[in-house]
This record gives structure tokens, sequence and C-alpha cells, in this order.
């Protein structure tokens, strides 16, 4: 465990002793300042001494007790008994505001409730139902936000039972924006209902899905749609491949020769360079499928035009389209009735730099954090640790 700097949680505390090695304990005294929680009168009396017993933040490895004496009052103004109210530590609660904290850092930080449990000697239900509290916390403060200028949608598996989640992220400031699941326009609709700031929504990034761009244009009205490079360029080596394999179904079937296909060719090492131009050499039809694939990849790979460079590009995008579907492969076929269905949305690919890449960031760190918990079965669970930590 991280050692943290003990702080014995304001100026009010005086500490009498600390013994023991593990449990740690102190022995405190609430010496701050009292009011009459009814009144706010100070002229009090004291009726009577109880001792607390608290968890408290560790020093280092070993478990730490509060032992904290504290007076119970008689105002004099209003007649009421009380006990005064501490800062850092909440009424009948059995442990500081400071260790929760340690116990919610802790775990969010990868250690596991059962070493949890070992270390401050708590059970691992109360680990799990003070990181809760701590993220529900967290998590009020994102609530009600607006939705990014920059929008980037995509979808991952969830679970069997509840199918698929698709994530909204704002690419401009690398954050998930906000989880839902399912990824029909049907599931999706009354989540994209409730969303504030939909009007401001000047870009979508999406991947070639037909139902992402139905609903983008349904509940983005300002939004422009742009196609995400790396769900294209896979799309476009997807059906190289398979083309591939009509050609020479023993060269694909061979892994390292399809690790050498499928990479770009600027990089491979000297050897593999070697290695594939040998391969290549004894199968001439596989090699106008490669050129074409690195030529066609190579144009889809274009950033940062203007609006008038991209003239030139697509024309050559349309000459692609017409060369694919005249090939008489069937892969290459459905290859460019794709492009084409998605030809305007390719278009502005060129001139924004933005690109899900920053999501599929995001889907690893969902995988971790999935990881973690072994496997969330609850939904609302997971989008709550997930909107807190990538959001
Ligand atoms: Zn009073």
């Amino acid at each position: 465990m991280p050692e943290r700097k003990i702080e014995l949680i304001g100026p009010g505390f005086k500490i009498h002793s600390v013994t023991g090695s593990n449990p740690k304990i102190i022995e405190a005294e609430y010496v701050g300042p009292v009011a009459c929680p009814g009144c706010e009168g100070t002229e009090l009396r004291t009726k009577d001494r109880i001792l607390r017993r608290l968890h408290h933040a560790s020093l280092g490895r070993s478990a730490t007790r509060l032992h904290l004496t504290v007076r119970k009052y008689h105002c004099r103004r209003c007649g009421r008994y009380f006990r005064p109210r501490m800062p850092g530590i909440l009424p009948y609660r059995r442990s500081t505001e400071q260790f929760r904290r340690q116990v919610y850092l802790d775990h969010r930080d990868g250690i596991s409730r059962e070493q949890l449990r070992r270390n401050c000697r708590i059970g691992t239900a109360t680990v799990e139902r003070w990181f809760h509290d701590h993220l529900e916390l967290k998590e009020r403060m994102f609530s009600g936000r607006e939705c990014p200028e920059v929008l980037g949608i995509d979808e991952h598996f969830f679970s069997k039972k509840n199918g698929y989640v698709t994530t909204f992220c704002d690419l401009k400031k690398h954050r998930v924006f906000e989880l839902a699941l399912g990824r029909s326009e049907k599931a999706l609709e009354p989540f994209l209902k409730g969303l504030k700031g939909r009007e401001r929504v000047k870009v979508v990034c999406i991947d070639l899905s037909g139902s992402y761009r139905a609903i983008v244009r349904k509940y983005f009205p300002n939004a422009r749609i742009v196609a995400d490079r790396f769900h294209v360029v896979r799309t476009v080596l997807r059906h190289f491949l398979a083309t591939w394999k009509q050609l020479d179904p023993d060269g694909r079937a061979n892994r390292g020769l399809l690790s050498l296909m499928r990479r770009h060719a600027s990089k491979l090492r000297p050897d593999q360079k070697l290695r594939l131009n040998r391969y290549l050499d004894a199968h001439p039809a596989v090699r106008i499928l490669y050129e074409a694939k690195e030529s066609l990849c190579a144009l889809l790979n274009i950033k940062h035009r203007t609006k008038k460079q991209c003239q030139p590009l697509i024309r050559r995008l349309v000459n692609w389209i017409w060369k694919l579907r005249y090939s008489g492969f069937p892969a290459m076929e459905t290859l460019a009735e794709t492009l084409d269905n998605w030809s305007s949305e390719i278009a502005c690919m060129w001139r924004f730099t933005k690109n899900n890449g920053i999501t599929e960031g995001f889907h690893t760190k969902m995988e971790v954090i999935q990881r973690r918990a072994y496997g969330f079965k609850n939904f609302t669970n997971y989008r709550l640790r997930v909107i807190v930590m990538c959001g």
C-alpha cells in the first residue's frame, strides 16, 4: 500500500498517545470549537465523556484506529443535549472520511478488495460500498453536462444478457462523455432524447454503421458526419484479405504471411520486405491485389486537407469504386458498395483530423476496468465506473 502522510483531520484534535503496531492506536480528544446545533449557543456544560472507536487512514501498511474522546454537552440556553460535530467525522460512522477516501483511492488504483480487507481490517462488502459511494459522489459532478462539439460514437460488447453498449466520447477533450445500453435507434431513443445541447454538436465521428448514421441525422441536426478512419481502413483490409483467400487459400492460411500482408509496407523491416517480395513474385495476381490495397489505404490515410484540395481526392475515390465494382471479385464488389454508400463521410475524413482512435483507446481502458471487477453484470455500476475514471 502506498504510504500516505497521516493528518489528524484538522486543528481541533489533540493527540494523547500513539501505541501498538498493527493496529496502531491513536488516542485523541476533540478540543475544537463547539456550538449548540439547535440555537448555536456556546454556553455549554459538559455532561459526559464517551469514547468513539474509529477506523482511520493508515500509516504505511498497518491498520490504524482512532480512539477519540468526545464530550456530550448540555446547552444552557435551549436545554438541548448533543454531541459536537467534528470535521472529517460524520455522525454514527465508525470510520473517518479520510479513511474512506483512502480505501476508495487504493481500490481505484487496483488494490483488490481482498487485499484491502487484510490490510485495513474491514469487510470486502464495505470496500465495495464505500467505493460505490465515492463514485456516485463524483458522478454527480458530471451529470447534466451539455454535449461536446466533437463527438465520437462507437460500440463495444458488454455482456451476453445486455448485449452492446454505445460510447459517446468528447474527442476534443479526450474523455468519455456518456455510455448507453444498446446500439439500435430504438434502444437508444430515450437516452438520446434526454441529452442536453444536442444542437451544439458540430462533428460526429462514426464507424461505417448505417444505424449510427440515421441516429446522427435525426438527433444531432447541426452535425457533420465524418467516417472514422480506423474503421474504414479495417473494412478495406477485411475485403482485400477475403479476395486474397480466393486467389491463394494456402497463402492466406499462413499466419506469418498474413501479418506481412496486413501491415503497411513502410512498417516492414528489410528482411520482412524480402520475404513478402519473394511470395509476391511467385503469385503475380496477389501482387496486383497487394499494391491496390497499399494504394487505396494511402488514399484513405490522407489528413488535414482543405475543401479545394479534397476535389482531386474525391475523383480518385470514385475511380477506385468503379475499379473495384468491375473487378470480378465478390468481396471487392461489396467493398465498392460500402465505399460508395459512405463516400461523402469519407470525403469529410480528409478534412478532419479527429478520429475514433481516441475512442478505441478508451475501449482498451474500459476492458481493463471490466477485467479488474471480474466482469460487470450491472450496467449502471459499469457506467458509473467508466464515467468517473475516463470522464
Ligand atoms: Zn442550544
